[in-house]
């Protein structure tokens, strides 16, 4: 008996009484599963500070303090970059 860790579906039933257990084809492989791929994240400011706006539920101050030091990080990685080329 082969059972799937991640949802308990059985994949294979082998006749025997041991059960182990694998990942089945519907459930994502541990591997896949950690792989971050942040590349698609990207959110420009205004999407930024709607977010904050709602999380905080103030009158958008947080939220211009929050893009006040996006724009700051921003400069200090351009700066950055210019220092090493
Ligand atoms: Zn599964």
């Amino acid at each position: 008996m082969l059972l799937c860790e991640k949802c308990g579906k059985i994949i294979a039933d082998s006749g025997y009484e041991k059960v182990h257990y694998g990942i089945c084809a519907s459930c994502p492989l541990p591997s896949e599963e950690t792989k971050e791929d942040n590349s698609e994240l990207l959110f420009d400011l205004e999407t930024i500070r709607e977010v904050v706006d709602i999380v905080i539920g103030d009158d958008g101050f947080r939220s211009k303090e929050v893009i006040e030091i996006l724009k700051m990080e921003k400069a200090n990685a351009t700066r950055t970059t210019q220092k090493v080329q």
